[in-house]
């Protein structure tokens, strides 16, 4: 029997407040353990939460974004259950009235469009971290860090609309995309800005009925996301398929295994005795502020992408790389406004930059290679001063320094041989120094054209013009002959 998978995520999306989403701590990354901490986001008692204004707005952003439904009143409710880094005993959030409601995400695999549809969208507060290991003072002890507790969260879920990892890592990938368009979140998934929990079930091909499903946790990488998927779906296939059936269940990822590992079951899951929440007020959103909103919005990934293919006439392919990432997209427009040649920006920017910023870690931002700096290097090689292969080792030189392509070129005297006097002399030395392949090209093998080319390119250190290169030797070896 052939079996399909399906697939529903809840993400975790930390909102770019500055404070914390019911007190004025701040929600900095850097801080020392528990110095972004006060009597409400410690949970003492008689103190009050007061509702983060930027937090909502930002819930409205993304719930306009995705097409959803702007609740113009909502509820916060209790989510009660125990934990050492959950001082109050409960996290506020939301529950039967969530801020958002439906909408939907469009994603693409292998040239595939598809439609994920939301289900809802909430505000909810973080909670603090257990540390326990052994780099801490006392290694049999776990210390407690509340700086996370109270930072605001967006909680993003899908409907069970994905069907195979791939689908649902493009959908994840997408999400984070717009996020950052958005300036939600960061999407920082090292640092745990964005974490997604994924639910997943099989059933046979063609059935209607979804399957049981388990639902794994904490998934902070796409790579873990897919191959936690990958593993646990066949994990599942193989309990069917031994006559046996899927036991609800909350599981987690073991990344060096690359195994799925029950948590806990469904009798064992929190009864988290949700009721609304007694110190907040019902939220209203009130339509002249979701109007206000609507308009503050920037161009959109999907919107931008679309613009990149007419205005640049770039390949589609280009246009969904360069605005996978807002940064990115920037860094591009900002090259071609100083050097409007779309698709060599597009190339330098897909290959040498992408290949850089990986290497070193960056953001575009950071990258010490700055659009001005590519456009100049661009017009080094356009008006022939460099050549192509010199321009990747400036690229390189300016990447690694800082410095501008212009005094790298000139500093290193990398500016290309293009007199013809001085390259007649290197090649004819070159000629010399390989009288035996001179002597086979002249007998008929004439592929040896491109050995003495590269002979060439060698003595000058890659400086030759190449095509004068091609030019002088044809005529020489031709001139010359028997
Ligand atoms: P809960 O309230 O227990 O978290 P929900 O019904 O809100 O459960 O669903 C949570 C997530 O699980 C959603 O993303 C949803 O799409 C997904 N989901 C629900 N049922 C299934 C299923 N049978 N297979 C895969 N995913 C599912
Ligand atoms: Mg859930
Ligand atoms: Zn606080």
């Amino acid at each position: 029997m052939e079996y399909e998978s399906v697939i529903g995520l809840e993400v975790h999306a930390q909102l770019l407040t500055r404070s914390k989403l019911f007190c004025g701590c701040s929600t900095a990354f850097e801080a020392d353990p528990n110095d972004n901490t006060c009597p409400v986001c410690l949970g003492m008692p008689g103190v009050l939460p007061v509702l983060n204004r930027q937090a909502v707005e930002l819930a409205i952003r993304t719930g306009l974004a995705v097409q959803g439904t702007i609740a113009t009143t909502c509820r916060f409710a209790r989510k009660n259950y125990f934990y050492p880094d959950l001082p109050k005993g409960y996290q506020i959030s939301q529950y039967e009235e969530p801020i958002i409601q439906g909408g939907w995400l469009d994603i693409e695999v292998n040239g595939q469009r598809k439609r994920v549809r939301l289900i809802r969208i909430h505000l909810e507060e973080d909670a603090g971290k257990s540390i326990h290991g052994e780099h801490l003072a006392d290694p049999t002890k776990s210390y407690i860090d509340l700086n996370r507790c109270g930072i605001p969260l967006l909680e993003i879920v899908s409907a069970p609309d994905l069907r195979s990892p791939e689908e649902a890592k493009a959908y994840l990938q997408q999400l984070k995309t717009l996020l950052e368009y958005l300036e939600v979140c960061d999407g920082n998934m090292e640092e745990g800005s964005l974490r997604c929990d994924a639910n997943v079930s099989v059933r046979p091909k063609g059935a209607q009925r979804l399957g049981t499903r388990t639902e794994i946790k904490n998934l902070n990488s796409f790579r873990f996301l897919q191959r936690a998927l990958e593993y646990e779906i066949e994990r599942q296939i193989e309990v069917l398929r031994q006559g046996g059936t899927v036991v609800q269940e909350t599981r987690l990822f073991d990344a060096q295994r690359g195994i799925t590992l029950p948590m806990r079951t469904k009798e064992e899951a929190h009864d988290y005795r949700y009721f609304p929440e007694p110190d907040l007020v019902p939220l209203r959103v009130d339509e002249a502020w979701i109007a206000r909103v609507q308009a503050s919005l920037p161009e959109l990934p999907a919107a931008r992408r679309q613009r990149f293919v007419t205005q640049y006439g770039l390949p589609a392919y280009d246009a969904e790389v360069l605005t996978a990432s807002r940064a990115l997209a920037d860094y591009f427009e900002a090259t071609v406004q100083r050097f409007p040649q779309p698709k060599v920006v597009s190339n330098w920017v897909m290959g040498e930059l992408l290949r850089a910023l990986h290497r070193f870690q960056h953001t575009p931002p950071q990258a010490p290679l700055t659009p001005e700096y590519l456009a100049e290097l661009l017009q080094l090689l356009d008006s022939g001063v460099i050549s192509g292969k010199i321009a990747k080792a400036v690229f390189d030189e300016v990447y690694e320094t800082g410095r501008r392509p212009r005094e790298v070129v000139e500093a290193k005297g990398l500016v290309q041989i293009s007199d013809a006097a001085a390259l007649e002399a290197v090649i004819r030395r070159v000629l010399a120094e390989n009288a035996a392949q001179v002597e086979a090209y002249r007998g008929g093998k004439k592929q040896i054209f491109g050995y003495l080319v590269g002979q060439t390119m060698k003595a000058t250190q890659g400086k030759a013009n190449p095509q004068l290169v091609n030019q002088l030797l044809r005529r020489l070896l031709e001139e010359d002959g028997p």
